[in-house]
């Protein structure tokens, strides 16, 4: 068990790679006896462990200044620079030294405190990066005797004030002392305080900045920003107003140990730097009514348990979203009193801003919905705007070309999270979006289904729903339309087209987040797979059923007409879900109850991150996936595979174009390869799969019970699509002189030990690999025989035995290609692990030694085939023989 409140880590699950190297500090661990202990040997770098952990020490104990502390405040801040605003900060003219004053009026009073990152380095692991966001707690200020304490709120836990059970409300429910200081000035009506801040801003006390080792992190100590300056970093802005008091700081690290930067793209080696800021909120003073949130709708939220309720949920986690309150309360469709205003960056290229803007105000159409008119504004900042995009009074569409954007989008808000109330948001928007540069980290090092963004598994848990890699799904599925338009003898017109709804869409899909929605990975499966070219139909409701999904890019095939590529509008589960967060009446318990009920209509189908079959064996229901497209995402899939194939087969005439390398046409190899892998991953998740539907007692529903297995037929119809197109001999057969020209362009000393050589092989089995790792998963596995309990009647025994048959049956007569005998050994080495595996199902166990057994018998029968297939059914039969009959052989 961690000590640590959960926000916290909000800022190190931000900032974390997939590699963190710090120690943690000390901490105690409770044992199975419930005792207290300390673990030995986790020590961290001095300067890691922070007088916030000790209440005892003090911020600043300069023993020169002691006499200080007993002059009247006046005096002491006669010579400085004063910085009037929610806190007013008073700065030493020479040593730079900084001051808050605190008056009485804000002692034991509630402040919202929020992280926002002004830059960072993308080259150096767990730094983070502009627009990132971190910490977002309550706070309050206390004084005792002669110091101020920092305490960060605890607001998970709700005590109903009116019961008396609430008098006992800390009961094991601790706040955090996050830093202390000694006051050092005090007023002469003894009601305003100074104390010394630069310690506190210049440390990790506010907010934790060095990643936390996680377990089984094998890099763990071997990478990172290194040791935390204290003398190096500095405070270096206070931007202060009425209402919030921003503290600009640059942090500096020592001694880098910095990613190696494997894609030559130039990160900062060592001594990276951190800019944040640190803003200090009040709390808004308005009847901002918080909404409680509901499992059947997608919205982000903060957590609060009744600690006093007798249900089975006593959850009163609230929404965030925006207040919004009508001009005209009377009225179905009122002006809000104060609507949502966004700026577009002044960085932002002129010809994008026009699709932005459009793409923003679309929401307007789901506000009309809860009761709003012109509720989204847009505005563009001017070139000599005297703020800055930074500033959290303003909710920004930023621009940036970042060297290795970690998002071709994201989209942040922060809120008070006593309420949920967003108080303001941004959008980032990289410029690499709308390049035809290849993302290639994420195109070659990761699995099958290339999803993209290496970033993604780096997020603790509790932070996956806040990250957002729609940007980079988003413009790998742009580079495959590209490269099939280009294949299809399209016009720059058209293919401008493509990068226009692509940039439409993004901006839709990350100011959806800034609106309190996160993903609904189910909304692609809105038309059937017949209508989503028909635009009349698509332009009425959409392409999808919401915005808030990473989907295939919907492009037609040769000679079919082409409909949109993306959605263009707020889907009908966006404007049931924007009903939801902001109508007013929903006040009224019945008409929430009765919008709620609604969930059980296909158009409003939801499912976010949680559930959605990314990663192998991760969640049951096929149809919350990304990178899919229709009501038949199987056949949505083998179309894409037929358009790759197709694309490829003339790629080579394509890219002709004299006097250029043979770089595009490399990458679109890569693209088109990857697509097809992607598709065999969307197939491949529906063998095993279990659809979900999240309806109530009594709701009107199409799905029969909250778990319906999915059919027969669609198991084995994906079960054959893999056979024919994934794993068949001939299932990558490229033309030996397309191959021979995959030649990345040089650039300066690229490749050394790694070769500039296309490695068709490890490139293929990778993609095979993505696939067989879920099919074979333990997760799977055992609920396939789970699922046999209420209606699925695909077992283990006739799966497996089909996959082996997919990849056996048809060169058992001949020989067997090279890139067949890789995914053979592949699969027998993971069928021997699921007969060596002990955690996995006795069904899965027997099934694969029955089949290893048929392999067996099978490689010692087939004497057919040059010698190195003979070689090669040999070894089969020796690994097989050795693992299951370990004496005989
Ligand atoms: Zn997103």
């Amino acid at each position: 068990m961690t000590i640590k409140t959960s926000s916290a880590s909000v800022l190190a699950g931000i900032l974390a790679l997939s590699v963190s190297s710090f120690a943690l500090p000390a901490m105690a661990d409770q044992d199975q006896t419930g005792a207290f202990v300390v673990q030995d040997g986790e020590t961290a770098p001095e300067e890691n462990i922070m007088d916030s952990a000790k209440p005892g020490d003090t911020a600043s104990d300069d023993t020169a200044d002691k006499k200080d502390k007993d002059k009247a405040l006046a005096d002491f801040v006669e010579d400085k620079e004063k910085i009037e605003g929610l806190f007013t900060f008073y700065r030493d003219k020479e040593k730079g030294e900084l001051f808050m004053e605190i008056s009485e009026d804000q002692l034991n009073q509630e402040f919202i405190y929020f992280i926002y990152v002004h830059n960072g380095v993308t080259g150096v692991p767990g730094l983070a990066f502009r627009g990132a966001t971190g910490n977002n707690q309550v706070f309050s200020l206390a004084k005792h005797y002669n110091r101020i304490d920092f305490i960060e709120e605890n607001t998970n836990f709700y005590y109903n004030p009116e019961n008396p059970i609430s008098r006992s409300a800390d009961a094991n429910v601790s706040s955090a002392v996050l830093a202390t200081a000694e006051i050092k000035a005090t007023s002469a009506d003894k009601k305003r305080f100074l104390i010394p801040v630069d310690k506190m801003f210049l440390s990790e006390a506010l907010t934790q900045l060095t990643p936390d080792k996680r377990p089984g992190d094998k890099d763990a100590g071997k990478y990172g920003p290194g040791k935390l300056s204290s003398s190096k970093s500095k405070i270096t802005d206070i931007n202060n107003y009425p209402e919030n008091s921003d503290v600009i700081v640059d942090y500096v690290f020592d001694d880098s140990k910095a990613m190696p930067d494997r894609d030559n793209i130039g990160g900062l080696p060592r001594n990276g730097k951190l800019t944040l800021q640190h803003s200090f909120i009040q709390m808004p003073k308005n009847d901002f009514k918080p909404r409680l949130d509901d499992p059947r709708v997608g919205y982000f939220f903060q957590r609060a348990t009744d600690m006093i309720s007798h249900s089975a949920t006593p959850y009163r986690d609230v929404i965030d979203r925006w207040s919004l309150v009508k001009k005209n309360p009377e009225a179905a469709l009122s002006e809000p009193v104060e609507p949502i205003v966004y700026w577009i960056e002044n960085t932002t290229p002129v010809e994008y801003r026009d699709t932005i803007r459009d793409a923003l105000l679309t929401w307007n159409e789901a506000f009309e919905k809860a009761g709003f008119k012109d509720a989204i504004q847009v505005k563009i900042q001017p070139d000599d705007a005297d703020w800055d995009a930074g500033d959290i009074r303003y909710n920004v569409l930023r621009w940036t070309a970042s060297p290795r954007p970690r998002f071709g989008g994201y989209g942040p808000h922060f809120v008070n999270p006593r309420t949920g109330q967003v108080l303001g948001a941004d959008i980032m928007l990289e410029q690499v979006f709308v390049t035809n540069r290849v993302h290639y980290s994420g195109l070659f090092e990761t699995t099958a289904l290339g999803l993209g963004d290496d970033s993604y598994t780096a997020f603790a848990p509790e932070q996956e729903f806040m990250t957002c890699s729609m940007g980079h799904q988003v413009q790998m599925a742009a580079q495959f339309g590209r490269s099939v338009l280009t294949s299809k003898g399209a016009t720059e017109v058209e293919k401008n087209e493509l990068v226009k709804q692509g940039l439409y869409y993004l901006t839709l899909h990350e100011v959806g987040h800034t609106l309190g929605l996160n993903h609904n990975m189910k909304a692609t499966q809105l038309h059937a797979y017949k209508d989503i070219h028909d635009t009349d139909l698509t332009s009425k409701v959409g392409l999808a059923g919401s915005v808030m999904d990473y989907p295939a890019i919907n492009i037609a095939g040769k000679g079919k007409p082409q409909g949109q590529f993306y959605t263009m509008k707020p889907g009908p589960y966006d404007l049931w879900a924007i009903e939801f967060g902001y109508s007013p009446d929903l006040e009224d318990p019945a008409k929430r109850r009765a919008l709620l009920e609604r969930s059980g209509e296909p158009a409003l189908a939801f499912g976010n991150d949680a559930d959605d079959m990314r990663a192998p064996g991760k969640a049951i229901d096929p149809r919350v996936m990304i990178g899919d497209m229709s009501g038949d995402a199987i056949a949505f899939a083998a179309h894409e595979i037929a358009l790759s194939e197709d694309t490829l087969s003339t790629l080579l005439e394509k890219y002709d174009e004299t006097g250029q390398s043979w770089h595009e046409l490399r990458d679109a190899f890569f693209i088109l390869s990857g697509a097809k892998g992607r598709a065999g991953g969307v197939i491949s998740r529906y063998i095993g799969g279990v659809y979900v539907d999240r309806a109530f007692v009594g709701q009107d529903t199409v799905a029969k019970a909250p778990y319906v297995p999915v059919s027969k037929a669609d198991q084995k119809r994906a079960m054959g699509l893999l056979r024919a197109e994934i794993f068949a001999p001939d299932a990558f057969a490229y033309p030996a002189e397309l191959i021979s020209h995959l030649q990345p362009q040089r650039r300066g000393f690229d490749f050394r030990s790694k070769g500039e050589d296309p490695k068709m092989h490890g490139r293929i089995l990778k993609i095979q690999e993505g696939i067989l790792s879920h099919l074979t998963h333990k997760d799977v596995l055992q609920r396939i025989t789970d699922s046999g309990l209420y209606g699925n009647d695909y077992s283990v025994a006739e799966m497996m035995g089909e996959l082996t048959d997919a990849i056996f049956e048809a060169d058992l007569k001949g020989d067997v290609n090279s890139y067949r005998q890789n995914l053979q050994v592949s699969y027998i080495k993971r069928l021997v692990g699921i007969v060596k595996n002990k955690a996995i199902s006795h069904q899965a166990h027997a099934a694969a030694f029955a089949n290893l057994n048929r392999v067996s018998d099978w490689m010692a029968k087939s004497r057919r085939g040059g010698s190195d297939t003979r070689a090669h059914r040999d070894f089969l039969k020796y690994t097989i023989d050795q693992a299951l009959y370990p004496a005989k052989s």
